[in-house]
């Protein structure tokens, strides 16, 4: 048989996706191919005829924490022991820039030639080469939890099957007691429901979400998490895990919490103020127009108010203030807002409720008002109050409808004072 094969070497080694480096045996470069200059950082003039010890570029060990002394490079160690080396892991760097190309290097003596020299041959592997990633989740900072893609629905799904310290720090689950479980042994009591959802739509839409939830440690306390989730294609194929992350925001979200409570409630009487009023009132009435439901509302204003500051004190006028606010508590229910706009002007507002019933409540209020004697040094302090009712049936016209309830409220006024309209 005759060789047909006919291969230019020359031409062979140019193309080859490996470097290829001859050295001499004092270490000096008599060959490299292109694919080596380019590994290497250098041009033709830059290799042939230097050392290994190229003050251009130096190799790392394969941690990328350690510079590699010139007798621990491959043409070095083949010299120094005449034994071939295979796939010895390097990262070549150089002075401009210091990110490592990871190659994977095999040296031989080739003693055939006269003198002999030392071919090395190296092929990047810089995508597989990796940082030590797992040690550097497991003692990350932040939760770090991954769990199967499926199942994804109750009662098991998603399954955890990694969790790092810091979750076991946060927690108090060690990694073996929540392996197979659900993130959901997590959740509880307020544990916000949109944000459940919004998670779950993303999840099963294979795709990253952010939101701050509510948690429970296995001692039952509440923690707020900052949770980042996202989705794993392993090998860059289909979504085999999801990957979340998790810092703790307790401090800055009760902080937030305290902090918004504080701008929407009134110090004096504990009721929403016309900041939080206006927050909540958005939601209700958004609500409402999702089941078709209308509300009232009761504008309220104490009669002749100012006399109670002038005979008895500005105190006084506090005490009275928050006596209203508790009977307004008292005659409404659990879904119902109570606000204080400011000065001696209150509003509930009452979901569902028609004009009857509306008036119904005010009028409760008024009597209960009426009948409150407020202590002061021996003496007691009555007072009353006018109200306005005003209602929307169709959950869309709120300011319209307050000023309504003002009108309804000052008609009270103008014909005496101490009733309802
Ligand atoms: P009317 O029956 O027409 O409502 O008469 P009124 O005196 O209640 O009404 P007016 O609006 O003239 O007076 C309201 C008074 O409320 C004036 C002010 O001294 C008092 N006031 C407003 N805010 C506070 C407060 O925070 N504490 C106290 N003690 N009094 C307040
Ligand atoms: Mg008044
Ligand atoms: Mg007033």
């Amino acid at each position: 048989m005759t060789d047909s094969v006919a291969v230019d070497t020359k031409l062979l080694l140019k193309h080859l996706p490996a470097g290829v480096v001859v050295h001499a045996l004092d270490t000096s470069i008599i060959y490299a191919n292109s694919r080596a200059l380019q590994l290497l950082r250098i041009n033709w003039q830059q290799a042939i005829g230097k050392q290994a010890f190229d003050p251009h570029w130096y190799l790392m060990d394969d941690t990328g924490g350690r510079t590699l002394d010139v007798s621990e490079y491959p043409v070095s160690r083949v010299l120094a022991s005449g034994h071939a080396i295979i796939e010895m892991v390097v990262g070549i760097r150089d002075f401009d820039d210091p990110t490592p190309t990871w190659v994977s290097v095999n040296a031989f003596l080739d003693s055939s030639q006269s003198p002999a020299r030392v071919v090395v041959t190296f092929n990047e592997i810089s995508h597989t080469h990796r940082l030590p990633f797992r040690e550097i989740v497991d003692k990350a900072h932040d939760v770090v939890l991954v769990c199967e893609v499926s199942p994804l629905n109750m009662p098991n799904g998603p399954r955890i099957v990694y969790a790092n310290q810091a979750f076991t720090d946060l927690t108090g689950y060690s990694m073996a007691e929540v392996l197979g479980k659900t993130p959901r042994i997590l959740q509880g009591v307020g544990t916000d429901r949109e944000s459940l959802d919004r998670i779950r739509a993303a999840l099963t839409a294979q795709q990253p979400v952010r939101e701050t939830v509510l948690n429970y440690t296995k001692q039952g306390d509440p923690y707020w998490l900052d949770l980042s989730i996202f989705p794993l294609h392993e090998g860059g194929h289909e979504v085999t895990h999801f990957v979340a992350i998790e810092r703790d925001v307790t401090e800055a979200k009760l902080a937030e919490l305290a902090y918004q409570d504080a701008a929407q409630h009134d110090p004096l009487t504990g009721l929403l103020n016309r900041r939080g009023f206006d927050a909540l009132s958005a939601g209700v009435l958004q609500s409402l127009r999702a089941i078709r439901q209308g509300y009232a509302v009761i504008a309220v204003d104490l009669d002749y108010f100012k006399k109670v500051n002038d005979v008895f004190g500005h105190a006084v006028g506090d005490q009275v203030l928050c006596e209203l606010a508790k009977l307004m508590q008292q005659v409404s229910r659990k879904d119902d807002l109570c606000a204080r706009f400011g000065g001696e002007e209150f509003v509930l507002l009452l979901p569902g409720a028609d004009n009857d019933e509306a008036y119904e409540v005010a009028e409760r209020l008024r009597l209960k008002a009426a009948a409150v004697r407020v202590p002061v040094a021996g003496e007691y302090v009555s007072f009353t109050l006018s109200a306005g009712v005003a209602v929307d049936s169709r959950a869309t016209q709120l300011s319209a409808t307050l000023h309504t309830a003002d009108q309804a409220l000052y008609r009270a006024k103008s014909l005496g004072r101490n009733r309802v309209q």
